[in-house]
């Protein structure tokens, strides 16, 4: 039996307060599986595990729904919702973290739903790595699993975390994360160490540099898109690899010009989540608007041969 979903995402479900130099927002909807399974839907079919407290309210849950996301792995249990409160200054690539209260998170142990077993591609998102390496014991051979994570985790749990990094195909990190967890200041360095604990393929993402692809010897890099209204980067990450993973699922293909094409949607998804605050763009994003930026970052990064 095929599964029921293209992606399985396990990940935090938030509420948010974050403050930027454009602005500030107090309990709005954000966590990694969210801005994940949101950019991915524009792709593919996507389910989420997760664990939400009695305060999570059904307006968010109908916003999931009419983006055709599977949201019967999203428990509601006794007590609050995660939640993360962030500050960026003018230097918008770092988030500093004033306070994360894990709340329901203390407690989940993630059981994934019969259905969403086979799932065939999966996405760790930033979460405990102890609830991630949980996950990978109860899929079933999938064909693709990312992971993402954050310095909370590289700092709290380095050991779980490099147990749960060598087992999957794609590790996905922000570049000061990278040079954290190898304690390599070198990126070129910290990625081959990096690939030497077990994954095939690094992607570090650098805030408004883009982000870099090392698989093998190869190295490839995509741009951002230079915007020049940018209010709110919390989320870009997640966005990125859900427009990555999204545009992989979609086409069950992983050939390097496949994936490469797939770190250009991440780059475009990135691009609209920072254009607002919590997940405000994407309430009204249509996928015409996502082919049309998807052309001109081709037009942004192709040039000619020397003769
Ligand atoms: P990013 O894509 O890296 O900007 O991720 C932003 C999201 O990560 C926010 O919406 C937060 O709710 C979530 N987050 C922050 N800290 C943690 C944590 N320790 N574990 C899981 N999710 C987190």
């Amino acid at each position: 039996m095929s599964s029921s979903i293209d992606i399985l995402v396990v990940g935090s479900v938030a509420f948010d307060s974050v403050e930027t130099p454009f602005g500030k927002v107090e309990d709005v909807l954000g966590g990694s599986a969210i801005y994940f399974s949101v950019a991915a839907s524009f792709f593919s079919k996507v389910g989420i595990v997760a664990v939400v407290g009695e305060d999570f309210p059904s307006l968010y849950l109908e916003f999931l729904k009419e983006k055709n996301i599977d949201i019967g792995g999203l428990k509601k249990v006794k007590g609050s919702t995660f939640r993360w409160k962030g500050k960026y200054g003018f230097d918008l690539n770092e988030a500093l973290t004033l306070d994360t209260r894990l709340n329901v998170f203390q407690d989940f142990r993630p059981e994934i739903p019969e259905r969403y077993r086979d799932a065939e591609y999966v996405f760790l998102a930033n979460i405990d790595p102890e609830l991630q390496l949980r996950v990978l014991d109860q899929v079933e051979n999938p064909k693709l699993v990312a992971l993402d994570t954050m310095n909370f985790w590289i700092e709290g749990k380095p050991d779980k975390l490099k147990e749960a990094v060598a087992r999957v195909d794609i590790f996905v990190i922000n570049e000061a994360e990278a040079r954290e967890f190898m304690q390599e200041p070198n990126l070129v360095k910290a990625a081959k160490k990096i690939l030497s604990l077990g994954p095939k393929t690094l992607i570090v993402k650098r805030g408004e540099y883009g982000a870099l692809m090392f698989h093998g010897d190869s190295v490839f890099s995509a741009p951002a898109y230079p915007l020049e209204f940018i209010y709110d980067p919390t989320g870009a990450g997640d966005s990125f690899a859900g427009g990555f993973m999204g545009y992989l699922a979609n086409t069950r293909n992983a050939e390097d010009g496949v994936i490469r094409q797939a770190m250009i949607f991440g780059s475009v998804m990135a691009s609209f989540n920072v254009e607002d605050f919590s997940l405000n763009r994407m309430k009204y994003l249509t996928y015409p608007e996502i082919e049309r930026r998807f052309r001109e970052f081709k037009k942004l990064c192709t040039f000619e041969d020397i003769t």
